[in-house]
């Protein structure tokens, strides 16, 4: 049964569930201040990268992490096919590198995790990681090389999602969601389980969108929509990082680029990655700060990123700082997204992806076109 669906927000996760959701025959409508424009989704690297991400004691979320990478390829080629758009998904693999014996120490304890988890995942020495990698530091000393764990260029990818709905006939509304709450022609709100229909979301202009469900996907503003008391929503908090861009300059615009895979790795224990784009372009990232709703772009963490990056690859140095960013990833308490419906009559919820949103947008949408596939149970 078709349902008039009423996204709020405009990221990766909004927008793949409204491209997916319009495609299976509903009437839908985004409404984001700046669809594909904003949030995480804007800043983010872009690392499909279930491996490399494994934490110690998180062996559930790396099972769906891994299965959110195999949702990939099938979900990139539809993608852009019905958008026309190249998404810039790159195969070529993933190699993380140790700077120091306690950084390599350290890598070789992750590496035997991702092999108890089932992860493929091969040792490399110094030589074989320059080899891969020429562009690497000498004082590299050893690394992991992960071919499964691809990228794909997030802007790229959110302009796909949005031509992708248009052309399937979503209706975007360039503003935010004040309140949603039951119609008034309903008298208030019933209890569990999808609703027969008589949804109402206030709009920032005043305006009102009727709407037979609702899905929340505002990523940390998710929370912070009026009338969601009694939603039963888990906590979803703030955790900022900082990103750069860098791209060549120069009389180097033409030439070779410094990088072809992404590179991650330890620096004294510190964590860093630098992803290539198609145009040569570099992102580099990221930091981890709980500081609540601040974006705002602190030169000491610009400075221990550039200081990071450059002790993995020297040639950073050449390239000219195009972009220095926060943004806020959704975070829940045990970093797993939750996606269902919320305790709220046809209201569901698809938000704190933490730091896997692009990875984990293609089983999410399916997870939504399901959920809204449904009948009232
Ligand atoms: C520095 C950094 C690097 C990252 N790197 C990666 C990576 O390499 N790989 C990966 O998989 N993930 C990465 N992530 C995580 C990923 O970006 C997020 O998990 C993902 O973007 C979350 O998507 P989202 O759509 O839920 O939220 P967002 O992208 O934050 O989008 C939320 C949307 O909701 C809108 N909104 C908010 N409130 C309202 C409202 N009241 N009404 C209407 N709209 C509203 C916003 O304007 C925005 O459009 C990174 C994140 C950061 C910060």
């Amino acid at each position: 049964m078709a349902h008039r669906v009423l996204v709020v927000g405009g990221g990766v996760i909004g927008l793949s569930c409204a491209w997916r959701l319009a495609a299976n025959g509903h009437a839908v409508t985004v409404v984001a201040p700046t669809p594909g424009r904003d949030g995480a989704s804007w800043v983010a690297a872009g690392m499909l990268a279930p491996v490399t991400e494994v934490q110690f004691g998180e062996a559930a979320l790396t099972e769906f992490l891994l299965e959110g990478a195999r949702a990939w390829k099938e979900f990139s080629a539809a993608l852009e096919e019905a958008s026309g758009h190249d998404i810039g998904y790159d195969q070529s693999g993933t190699l993380t590198v140790a700077l120091d014996t306690s950084d390599r120490a350290a890598l070789d304890q992750l590496l035997a995790y991702q092999h108890t988890l089932g992860c493929t995942a091969h040792r490399r020495t110094a030589s074989e990681c320059r080899r891969l990698v020429p562009a690497l530091s000498p004082m590299v000393c050893g690394g992991i090389e992960v071919p499964g764990d691809h990228h794909v260029d997030n802007r790229a990818l959110l302009r796909a999602l949005v031509a992708a709905g248009r052309a399937a006939g979503v209706t975007f509304v360039p503003l935010t969601v004040t309140a949603i709450s039951a119609g008034e022609s309903l008298g208030g709100r019933l209890h569990g389980g999808p609703a027969n229909g008589g949804l109402v979301a206030v709009l920032s202009d005043g305006s009102r969108l009727d709407a037979d469900r609702i899905l929340l996907a505002a990523g940390v503003g998710t929370p912070h929509v009026g009338g969601l008391e009694g939603a039963g929503l888990p906590e979803i908090r703030p955790v900022k990082g900082h990103i750069l861009r860098l791209g060549p300059a120069g009389s180097d615009v033409g030439g070779p680029p410094l990088l072809t895979r992404t590179v991650r790795a330890l620096v004294h224990g510190r964590s860093i990655y630098l992803v290539p784009r198609p145009d040569r372009t570099l992102v580099v990232g990221a930091t981890m700060e709980e500081r609540g709703h601040d974006v705002t772009v602190r030169a000491g963490a610009v400075h221990e990123l550039l200081c990071d990056a450059r002790a993995v690859v020297p040639g950073i140095d050449e390239l000219e700082l195009l972009e220095a960013q926060a943004g806020l990833r959704p975070a829940t308490l045990d970093n797993t997204p939750v996606v269902g419906w919320t305790a709220l009559d046809g209201v569901a919820v698809a938000s704190g992806h933490f730091r896997n949103g692009m990875l984990l947008a293609p089983v999410t949408a399916a997870t939504v076109v399901d959920l809204f596939a449904a009948t009232a149970p």
